[in-house]
């Protein structure tokens, strides 16, 4: 298979079937520094928008993807950091929804939304999916870590004039922590916040994979599960509890396994030596780990995984 540098996959999704991810900056580039994000810590933790990674190479490579029938149920803006903190991101989305006719999904942290250029390139994204894990501007501050431009309310207000103006599918992505933001009073504050943003559809989320930081632990199944009722509408769960889910990603896992019986790797290194994106990574350590095949240790803040 040809190796491309900004696109990876497609990897299979449960929102979005094979998705071809789209991947519009340097790693952990984001204006979040998230204590659950499966990418590790923030490295570069900036509001400022520019072309991070050459708009051109972007569209080559997708316009060579496409010619070569890349097949995939949804082409994805997601990555190794904030996607909207790329200055022409508007222009990867229309370019790969005209060259291609496969469907795009924005996955971003809405932060930016505030910025009217910003909504105006996120709206020609036939889905957006926007995150959401702090009810109040303390718990934003803790579980986000925000670079300390960003407000709680700004962002708030710019997801909703988001919505006001957006006629593609709005969904948005709760992410729950067991112990941080799991009492009935900050699932209230997050229902009614989420409520207000008027989202087509709300999905739950927890930490099933590897997060930044070892503190973070996963809500439960059926603890998500007693939940979704108190979100309009109606909540969905979309954590990837399940261990037969995407039996197509056997090959991958069965190699990472078989590295990790020789010798212990930190993400990172899994990543380099298959040529794999971290993304992909992540989401191959995080089933390996839920079905008990490898563990994490922490060795100097940096998770290391091993086989027995
Ligand atoms: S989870 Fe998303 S928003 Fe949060 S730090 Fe990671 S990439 Fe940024």
């Amino acid at each position: 298979m040809k190796k491309y540098n900004h696109l990876f996959g497609p990897v299979p999704s449960r929102r979005f079937g094979r998705s071809l991810g789209v991947d519009l900056t340097p790693h952990k580039t984001c204006n979040f520094d998230c204590i659950f994000c499966q990418l590790g810590k923030t490295t570069i933790k900036t509001v400022e928008r520019r072309e991070y990674v050459p708009t051109g190479e972007v569209l080559e490579e997708l316009g060579d993807w496409i010619e070569s029938s890349g097949e995939a149920d949804y082409i994805t803006l997601a990555g190794s950091g904030e996607p909207t903190l790329h200055s022409k991101f508007g222009k990867v989305i229309e370019f790969a929804r005209e060259t291609s006719g496969i469907p795009v999904a924005l996955l971003t942290n809405g932060t930016l939304l505030g910025n009217a250029d910003v909504r105006a390139a996120a709206s020609k994204a036939n889905v957006v999916k926007l995150s959401l894990s702090a009810g109040t501007p303390d718990s934003f501050k803790y579980i986000n870590r925000p670079h300390p431009d960003l407000s709680f309310e700004q962002v708030v207000d710019g997801m909703k004039t988001f919505r006001e103006e957006f006629t593609g599918k709005l969904w948005l992505e709760v992410f729950m922590l067991w112990g941080v933001n799991s009492t009935q009073k900050e699932v209230s504050q997050i229902a009614e916040l989420a409520k207000s943003i008027h989202p087509d559809r709300i999905q739950l989320n927890t930490a099933v994979r590897p997060p930044a930081e070892s503190f973070v632990h996963p809500m439960p199944k059926e603890k998500l599960e007693q939940l979704v009722d108190q979100f309009t509408p109606k909540a969905e769960v979309i954590a990837e509890f399940s261990s037969d889910f995407f039996p197509s990603t056997q090959a991958n896992e069965e190699t990472i396994l078989a590295m990790l019986q020789r010798r212990p790797c930190t993400a990172k290194e899994i990543s380099t030596v298959l040529g794999l994106h971290p993304n992909e990574v992540s989401k191959y350590i995080g089933k390996l780990e839920r079905t008990n095949q490898i563990q994490s240790t922490s060795a100097k803040g940096n998770p290391y995984y091993t086989a027995p």
